[in-house]
């Protein structure tokens, strides 16, 4: 069931999203060689908790934390770990959310650590500019194919393949609301968008195929060709003055 937002309630989601990116710059910021993936969930739970906020990742269906932390081959759903300690060069994908006033914001970047090489800049920015790609999309009257289609473009013309498994999706009261926001599609089709929807567009995209396959931890998502992917999100609004970024700080 699609649950559409009154302008209030947009507002008071926007608190949680707001929450959700500061966390994500937090977090993203501490990214550095030396730096272990549990230091930088630590930051992200820290400025969750402190707004009054709670972390919405943490002990969903079990997952131990409060950001997924995947490196390098790893597409989603890393979980941080004192362990794992980000290397020089490393493609370092956080995801996170908040939730507050009984809404969810969920956001997620991919970070640089130190130098890393040209190809897996090129990745990240392709990725980052087909998040924006498919945001112009979400507009009233369009449908959700138009997002899937936009993202799937860009990237695809670029030599890159999305991850098909693992979708965007809905949120508001529930992290995870219909209708599912695919990184492909067809121009078009697709649940139509209206105003009041709130969707978190999610382009996963691999340096090589998209295939995926999920490590024994149950959680881990990793390419299965073993090259890089990124991953960057926004929490988006569907108004009648056209898409609200509602995780823009
Ligand atoms: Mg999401």
């Amino acid at each position: 069931m699609i649950v559409l937002k009154t302008t209030k309630e947009l507002a008071l989601m926007k608190e949680a999203c707001v929450i959700a990116a500061g966390a994500l710059r937090a977090a993203g910021t501490a990214v550095q060689p030396g730096v272990s993936t549990a230091e930088i969930d630590k930051i992200a739970y820290d400025y969750i908790t402190k707004r009054g906020a709670n972390p919405t990742f943490l002990n969903y269906n079990g997952f131990p934390a409060t950001a997924c932390i995947s490196i390098n081959d790893e597409v989603i759903h890393g979980i941080p770990s004192k362990n794992r300690v980000i290397k020089e060069g490393d493609l370092v994908s956080i995801d996170l959310g908040a939730t507050l006033n009984g809404f969810v914001g969920d956001n997620a970047a991919t970070f640089a650590a130190g130098r890393i090489s040209p190809e897996a800049k090129r990745l990240s920015d392709t990725t980052r500019e087909s998040l924006y790609e498919g945001i112009k999309m979400a507009v009233a009257g369009g449908r959700v194919g138009d997002i899937g289609s936009a993202v799937q473009r860009y990237c695809e013309s670029r030599g890159y393949g999305i991850v098909r498994e693992f979708t965007g999706h809905g949120v508001g009261r529930n992290m995870h609301e219909d209708p599912a926001v695919p990184n492909f599609g067809t121009p078009g089709r697709g649940v139509r968008l209206l105003p009041g929807m709130t969707i978190a567009i999610e382009p996963m995209i691999n340096q090589g195929s998209g295939a995926v396959k999920v490590m024994p931890d149950g959680w881990t998502v990793k390419t299965r060709d073993g090259k890089l992917s990124a991953h960057f999100e926004h929490t988006v609004a569907v108004t009648p003055d056209g898409p609200v970024i509602l995780t823009q700080l």
